[in-house]
C-alpha cells in the first residue's frame, strides 16, 4: 500500500505511526495554475512538500516525489514505475478532491481506499451524530457545537463544567491596545535554498499569481512550525484574549497566532496547538480568557466551518439569500484607497497572504457585503489571496460568516458602520474620513454603506429577529435623512466601482 498525501496533509508524526513503507507526493502544477494564488501561498505548499519529503527520507520511508501537469500525469508516471498502484489516503475536506483522486487512480488502472483523516480534531461521524438528519434547511449554531465537543473530549473541562466556571470569556476579549503598546515581535522563519528555489522556479511555473513573492517568512518544516507554536505559547497566548479584536495601524499581527498557514497543511495538527494552550493555562502562564478564546478558534470554529462545509455543500458556494450581484471593486486588487483602514489590510493580504480575523471579518468582507458584492466573488478573492485558503475552509467564513450569503451557520450578518472600527482600531485618527458622518464627501463611506444595506435588505433582515436594535436606529431617520443617505452611497459605489476614492 502507498499512502498517497496532498500537500495540506503534511503531519509527520501520523505518517510516522501509521508505518507505511511508501509515500507518493505529487505536484500538479495545473492546481496551482487554477487561480492566481498569491505567491506565498504556492512557495509555502511547494517548499513544505519538498521538505516534507526529505524528512520522511530521512526516517528510512520510501517517498515516491513527482512534479506533473496533473495529478493523473502524476500517478501514470507512478504507476509505470512502481506498478499498478494501490493508494491509501485521508478524506480531503474540500469538495471534489477525493471523486478527482478516486477517478484518476480508476483511470490508471489502480485502488484507492480513502479513510478518516486523522489530521483534525473531530471526525464526520462525530458531527453527524450531534448534528442529526442532514436535512437541507438545518442551521448549525458554532455555540452549541462547541459545548458538545468540548464535553465530549474534555478539554477545558472540570468535570461536566467548563473550567473557570464560564464557556466563553469574549467580554474580556475586547480591548484595544493602549498607544505605548509594543506586540510581540512576529516570528520570520528565512527561505533555505530549498524554498529560495522554489520562488525562483515559480516565476516560470506560475508566473499569474497576486501578491508580494517576498519578503517570505512562513514556516515551511514542522521544526519552524512547532518553533511558530512555542513563540506564540510564550509570547503571544498572554494577551492573545484582550487584543483578539483589536486592530492597530501599521500593525498586523498583534497577539494573533499566526498558526493557520501552518495547521491547514498538517505541519501542526490542531491537537497539538490546544494541548499547549490548556497546559499554558495549567502552568499559570496565560489567563483563562485568552486560552479558552485560542481554543474556541481550533476546537469551535475550526471544526464547525469543517463539518457545516461538507453538509452545506454545493448549495454553499453560490449561496446569495441577499443577491448581491456587483463584481468586486479594484481596491481590493491594488489597495488604492483613501480609506486608511482598507488600503491597510489589503496591503497586510497583498504584503504577506496574511490578515488577521478581525480585519478579514469587519473590514475586508464587511465592506465587500455593505457595497454589494457578490459572495462568490468575495470568496474567490479570499480564495486566491491567503496562505491559509482552502476551499473547505473559506467558503463557510467568507460566503457563510462575511457575506451572510447564507444563513446556514450565522443568524445575523457581520454588518458594521465606522463607529466599530473607530472603537475597535487607531486607524481612523489616520484617516482623511470622518467616522462620525454619514453624508458628505468627508463622510466615512462605511456609513451611508450600512445603512444603505439594512435599507435595501429590510424585509430579510428584520425577519431574522436578532436586528432589533439596529433596526431600531434606521426606525428613528427621517426621510430626508434615508434620501441624503442613498445618494451618498450610490456616489460612494460609483467611485469605489471606478477606483476614485
Ligand atoms: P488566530 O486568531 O490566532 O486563531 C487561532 C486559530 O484558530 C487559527 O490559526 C485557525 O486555525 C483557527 N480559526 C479561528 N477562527 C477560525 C474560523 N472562523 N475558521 C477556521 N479556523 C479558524 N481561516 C483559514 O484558516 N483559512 C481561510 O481561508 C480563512 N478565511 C477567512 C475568511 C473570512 C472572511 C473570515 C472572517 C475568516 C477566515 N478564516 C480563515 C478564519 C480566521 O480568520 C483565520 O483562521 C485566522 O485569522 C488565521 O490567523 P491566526 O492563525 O493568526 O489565527
Amino acid at each position: 500500500m502507498t499512502l498517497w498525501l496532498l500537500g495540506d496533509q503534511l503531519h509527520l508524526p501520523t505518517v510516522l505511526e501509521l508505518d507505511l513503507e511508501h509515500v507518493l507526493l505529487i505536484e500538479a502544477s495545473a492546481v496551482g495554475q487554477r487561480r492566481r494564488y498569491h505567491p506565498q501561498k504556492l512557495i509555502l505548499v511547494l517548499s513544505a512538500m519538498r521538505h516534507f519529503a526529505e524528512e520522511l527520507r530521512a526516517h528510512d520511508i520510501r517517498v515516491s516525489y513527482l512534479q506533473a501537469s496533473t495529478f493523473e500525469a502524476g500517478l501514470r508516471e507512478y504507476a509505470t514505475a512502481a506498478g499498478t498502484p494501490e493508494i491509501v489516503g485521508f478524506e480531503h475536506p474540500s469538495a471534489g478532491i477525493d471523486a478527482t483522486r478516486r477517478s484518476v487512480v480508476d483511470a490508471v488502472g489502480g485502488s484507492i481506499e480513502l479513510i478518516t483523516s486523522p489530521l483534525y480534531l473531530s471526525t464526520r461521524a462525530q458531527f453527524d451524530a450531534w448534528a442529526g438528519p442532514h436535512e437541507t434547511d438545518r442551521r448549525y449554531r458554532q455555540e452549541q457545537w462547541y459545548r458538545h465537543i468540548r464535553t465530549e473530549t474534555g478539554i477545558l473541562m472540570d468535570g461536566t463544567d467548563p473550567v473557570g466556571g464560564s464557556w466563553n470569556y469574549d467580554s474580556q476579549n475586547r480591548e484595544t491596545p493602549p498607544a505605548d503598546w509594543t506586540p510581540p515581535v512576529a516570528p520570520r522563519y528565512p527561505p533555505d535554498a530549498l524554498t529560495e528555489a522554489v520562488a525562483e522556479e515559480l516565476q516560470h511555473e506560475y508566473p499569474q499569481t497576486w501578491g508580494a513573492a517576498a519578503p517570505f517568512g512562513w514556516p515551511v518544516t514542522r521544526t519552524d512550525a512547532l518553533d511558530a507554536l512555542d513563540q506564540f505559547i510564550a509570547q503571544r497566548l498572554p494577551e492573545f484574549g484582550r487584543y483578539q479584536d483589536a486592530m492597530v495601524d501599521e500593525e498586523w499581527a498583534l497577539a494573533h497566532s499566526l498558526l493557520s498557514m501552518s495547521i491547514n497543511i498538517g505541519l501542526l495538527h490542531p491537537r497539538e496547538a490546544v494541548d499547549r494552550a490548556v497546559a499554558a493555562f495549567e502552568a499559570d502562564a496565560a489567563p483563562i480568557n485568552a486560552v479558552e478564546g485560542f481554543v474556541r478558534q481550533l476546537v469551535g470554529w475550526r471544526e464547525f466551518m469543517r463539518h457545516v462545509y461538507r453538509r452545506a455543500m454545493p448549495q454553499l458556494a453560490t449561496a446569495n439569500q441577499l443577491e448581491q450581484q456587483r463584481s468586486l471593486p479594484p481596491v481590493y486588487w491594488d489597495g488604492d484607497t483613501d480609506m486608511r483602514c482598507l488600503e491597510q489590510t489589503v496591503r497586510h493580504v497583498y504584503d504577506r497572504g496574511y490578515a488577521h480575523h478581525i480585519e478579514r471579518l469587519m473590514v475586508l468582507s464587511n465592506f465587500a457585503m455593505l457595497y454589494g458584492a457578490e459572495p462568490a466573488a468575495v470568496n474567490e478573492w479570499f480564495h486566491l489571496g491567503f496562505v491559509d485558503a482552502y476551499h473547505w475552509v473559506t467558503t463557510p467564513n467568507v460566503i457563510g460568516m462575511g457575506s451572510f450569503g447564507t444563513d446556514v451557520l450565522s443568524s445575523k450578518p457581520y454588518a458594521a458602520s465606522a463607529n466599530y472600527i473607530s472603537k475597535m482600531s487607531d486607524h481612523c485618527g489616520q484617516c482623511q474620513f470622518d467616522p462620525t458622518a454619514t453624508t458628505g464627501a468627508d463622510a466615512c463611506p462605511f456609513n451611508a454603506l450600512y445603512w444603505n444595506f439594512l435599507d435595501e435588505h429590510e424585509e430579510q433582515l428584520r425577519a431574522t429577529g436578532r436586528m432589533g436594535l439596529m433596526y431600531s436606529h434606521v426606525d428613528r431617520k427621517s426621510e430626508e435623512e434615508w434620501e441624503a443617505i442613498r445618494e451618498r452611497a450610490e456616489d460612494v459605489r460609483q467611485k469605489i466601482a471606478a477606483g476614485e476614492l
